[in-house]
């Protein structure tokens, strides 16, 4: 059996494996509220091409897939030829079962730089396999900030989401280097017609 990657086109199509977005997202929940969190509120992987079938059955089948004996052996393979690799351009880590073997996948290929955004570290059952994770040299491990307007705390998130690219802020650098762990946090401007809307209510409030 082959394992189902996708290419991100925004990242000049390096490989992705992916889960649909919210299903596997328990950090898109805000503990307080019990609703979205305003990043999640916004996502992109819930509207546009993410709504069609074609694109929804692979990351169906990926939540499957991972559970089988020789998924690890078979990621592994695919990534052969590959040098820089992103986990969940949508969904998250949504098992520490899977994390595991996403862990493994990443020991076995360390001519792989692998980038991984998660919100998985608000459990503290992630702890110890994210630390195992950030502890090797071909990983980038980024912890997404839930705002849209630019916030976030400063040693822990990895990535923020500003309303343009004017919004850029002293120790943020713009999208592109998400693979370089000497990077502290990543500023995604934000785009499309459901985060303009989000970014206009937090900017309000
Ligand atoms: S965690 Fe990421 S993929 Fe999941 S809903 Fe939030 S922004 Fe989308």
């Amino acid at each position: 059996m082959t394992v189902k990657l996708s290419k991100t086109s925004k990242l000049d199509g390096i490989m992705s494996w992916s889960l649909n977005a919210l299903d596997t997202c328990q950090g898109s929940i805000d503990s307080k509220t019990g609703g979205l969190v305003d990043a999640c509120k916004g996502c992109y992987a819930t509207t546009g091409n993410y709504r069609f079938s074609n694109v929804k059955a692979p990351r169906e089948f990926n939540k499957r897939d991972w559970i089988r004996d020789d998924w690890v052996s078979d990621m592994v393979q695919a990534l052969d030829s590959s040098r820089y690799f992103r986990w969940f351009d949508s969904g998250d880590m949504y098992s520490v079962d899977l994390a595991e073997k996403i862990y493994q996948v990443m020991t076995l290929t360390p001519w792989v730089k692998h980038w991984i955004p998660t919100r998985m570290e608000k459990f503290p059952k992630y702890k110890a396999i994210i630390a195992k994770m950030r502890a090797l040299d071909n990983v980038s491990v980024r912890f997404s900030s839930d705002s849209v307007t630019g916030e976030y705390e400063n040693g822990l998130h990895g990535s923020v989401i500003i309303p343009t690219s004017n919004d850029i802020k002293d120790g943020m650098t713009l999208c592109r280097a998400c693979y370089d762990k000497d990077v502290s946090v990543i500023a995604y401007p934000a785009h499309g017609k459901t985060m303009a809307k989000v970014i206009r209510i937090a900017l309000a409030a």
